[in-house]
């Protein structure tokens, strides 16, 4: 599979400290997106003034195997994320199996908008899902032209909240998208409708204030940042944001 960044990281990408993989290719062009060089499924080379990054390096399932059973001793799983992972689904469902036959514990990071989705959701023993808007005219505005897509994902969140034990709910806000009341009631109203789907009761959501970290990388690869100029939300919106979903009996806690 094509990857454009591996890494570590601790009790943010699942549970522990993680070996993640960022797939590269995304079906969506988040205006806001904080890893422009995941969206090209195509290699592509960032250049910085010091230094110059390829995005884009062939893996194989049994290079991830390899790898992570040499770091079992201070790894805790395996975490695929991107991009979005399922587009590269024929190669990230091999993977995921043959990292269960060794018992190493893997999550999966995805937008939720593709048919391979629901079978990876299954597989992966912890799932992130963004939830971005409900929003059809928004969705189109900032996401995708596809608003079929819109259609595919609330289908197959409502697939994972009531088959996969654990679903994170991962909302990245962000200013005009998601920063009003109107649009979080409206938020609030879906995940309610997910909650009830769960088999426990109990939805858990993260709240990721949108962010201006990836300009470099943006000026690296020669592109202009389309929320370049836009003012983050407040920390208090966020904050706001999470409390109106506690309301609704919603896990939630914020980042950012
Ligand atoms: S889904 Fe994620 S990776 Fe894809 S464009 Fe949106 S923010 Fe970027």
């Amino acid at each position: 599979m094509k990857v454009f960044e591996i890494g570590y990281s601790d009790n943010f990408d699942g549970p522990g400290t993680r070996l993640i993989y960022y797939l590269k290719g995304c079906n969506f062009h988040c205006d806001w997106c904080g890893a422009p060089e995941s969206i090209s499924a195509e290699t592509e080379i960032l250049h910085y003034p010091e230094r110059t990054v390829v995005a884009g390096t062939e893996v194989s399932a049994q290079d991830i195997l390899k790898k992570a059973l040499s770091a079992r001793d201070f790894i805790s799983g395996v975490t695929f994320g991107g991009g979005e992972p399922t587009l590269q689904a024929e190669e990230l469902l091999c993977t995921m199996k043959l990292l269960k036959d060794h018992h190493i514990h893997i999550a999966m990071e995805s937008n939720g908008s593709t048919p391979a989705y629901r079978e990876a959701a299954l597989l992966t023993d912890w799932l992130f899902t963004d939830l971005k808007t409900v929003n059809e005219k928004l969705f189109a505005e900032r996401i995708s032209s596809n608003t079929a897509l819109l259609e595919l994902y609330r289908g197959n969140i409502r697939f994972a909240a009531a088959n996969q034990p654990n679903l994170v709910i991962r909302i990245p806000v962000v200013t005009g998208l998601n920063d009003t009341r109107k649009e979080q009631l409206k938020i609030a109203e879906f995940c309610s409708s997910l909650k009830s789907l769960r088999p426990d009761g109990k939805l858990t959501v993260q709240l990721l204030r949108q962010h201006h970290l990836a300009e470099p990388k943006y000026k690296a690869l020669n592109r202009i940042s389309p929320c370049e100029n836009t003012e983050v939300p407040s920390k208090e919106t966020v904050m706001q944001f999470a409390a109106l979903l506690q309301q609704n009996g919603i896990d939630a806690s914020f980042f950012g």
